[in-house]
């Protein structure tokens, strides 16, 4: 049975060209960057390359006077890319208390804040409407002069919606506070641009955008003191210790090249292929919704509710046909409860247990989606007759 992966925004393939970029930095270029030798000095240029690779993808445009892209630092995943940025952005913000994010954030940056709130910072947290945009006059009233950071993701993990994170990081700007984003989902889908949108912090991570796991990069604009999370030795400028994934990055570093050069073409043919999806089911299953903000949302993402049954069996079903996908359900601990994002969007309590994401990549093809949406038909129909919740309507 074939695989037909459509989960991309769990993780992602390692593009083949991603893959051959890395292979020499495993059994024939592995010296250490740090060493003096030549050996380990070259494996040091060539991160420095990556460096450049992803600061292109980002448009953080600043080289220092050996043409190093030193606004990036490369860290292990986009989790930690969230947590050193809230944690620089805090300790640089000298007693200001608050904190403002969105009620539909990654762990990655909910946990950290929740630790913050033990530490006496004051977390708020904007809502969204059913199509999760963000409340932007509850935001507007909440940004003061003791506001330390504003951090909003670009764009989000279970519905594709995009925030408006220019005017979001424009307006905490004007209130004196640093801006950061968590562009995990956004990198290598959208055109980012640091520079003119403005940004303090931005996070990405390598196995979203087919580069390998276990490597992300975060963008600290000059000038605002760095505070690492990992102290050790002196690598990354002293601003992340520990001797760099060296392949990882050369990955992350050519994954963000193949991103840039194929950025609008990409998007176009993602689009063509989640909508064709959509339309399909759309046009084919009953009692159906497609959720998040349809006209400013990744190309890539399709949230879909199917009403009165449970994703997980959904799942279940598709994964017999070699189809994998995932649920809008915090169903790791058994339960069956909406998550966070379909919650916040108030998504009504018979279509949110039966959320299925989607998230295609270049990889996928107009067949696999055909023979998605052509097994979707006789599995929803079977598990609403199973359904006490189900009436023919
Ligand atoms: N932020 C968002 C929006 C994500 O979707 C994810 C991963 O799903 C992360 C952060 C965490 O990234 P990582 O798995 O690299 O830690």
């Amino acid at each position: 049975m074939n695989t037909i992966y459509l989960d991309n925004n769990a993780t992602t393939r390692v593009a083949p060209e991603v893959f051959e970029a890395m292979r020499p930095f495993f059994c024939e270029r592995y010296g250490n960057p740090s060493s003096i030798h030549r050996f380990g000095g070259a494996v040091a240029a060539e991160i420095e390359a990556a460096r450049r690779q992803v600061a292109e993808l980002l448009g953080a445009r600043y080289r220092d006077k050996n043409g190093c892209a030193t606004e990036i630092v490369f860290t292990s995943c986009g989790t930690e890319g969230d947590n050193t940025a809230i944690g620089c952005a805090v300790a640089a913000a000298k007693g200001k208390k608050k904190i403002i994010t969105s009620a539909v954030e990654h762990p990655g940056i909910n946990h950290y804040l929740e630790n913050l709130a033990r530490r006496d910072y004051r977390i708020v947290r904007i809502g969204v409407d059913g199509r999760g945009r963000l409340d932007l006059d509850a935001y507007r009233a909440a940004l003061d002069g003791n506001t330390a950071l504003v951090t909003m993701m670009y764009a989000n993990n279970e519905t594709g919606t995009i925030f408006p994170v220019r005017e979001l990081c424009r307006l905490a700007h004007e209130a004196g506070a640093f801006f950061h984003t968590d562009a995990v989902q956004a990198a290598g889908k959208l055109p980012i641009d640091v520079d003119e949108e403005g940004f303090d912090f931005l996070s990405i991570s390598g196995h979203k955008l087919h580069a390998p796991k276990g490597v992300g990069a975060l963008f600290a604009r000059r000038g605002i003191p760095f505070t690492p999370l990992l102290l050790g030795g002196h690598q990354e400028r002293m601003r992340r210790g520990g001797t760099e994934n060296v392949a990882s990055i050369i990955g992350l570093g050519a994954a963000s090249a193949l991103a840039r050069g194929n950025l609008a073409s990409e998007a176009v043919a993602l689009r063509r292929l989640r909508d064709g999806f959509e339309q399909k089911l759309l046009a084919t299953i009953p009692s159906i919704s497609v959720n998040g903000d349809l006209e400013n949302r990744l190309p890539n993402t399709s949230s879909v509710s199917f009403t009165d049954i449970e994703g997980e069996s959904i799942l279940m079903l598709l994964d017999q046909y070699g189809i994998c996908a995932s649920s809008g359900s915090a169903c790791t601990t058994g339960s069956l409860e909406p998550s966070h994002v379909m919650r916040a969007m108030n998504i009504p309590y018979n279509a949110a247990p039966g959320t299925i994401r989607f998230s295609i990549s270049k990889y996928n093809t107009a067949q696999e989606l055909d023979f998605t949406a052509e097994k979707l038909v006789p599995i929803i129909a079977k598990l609403r007759r199973m359904s006490p919740y189900w009436n023919e309507k």
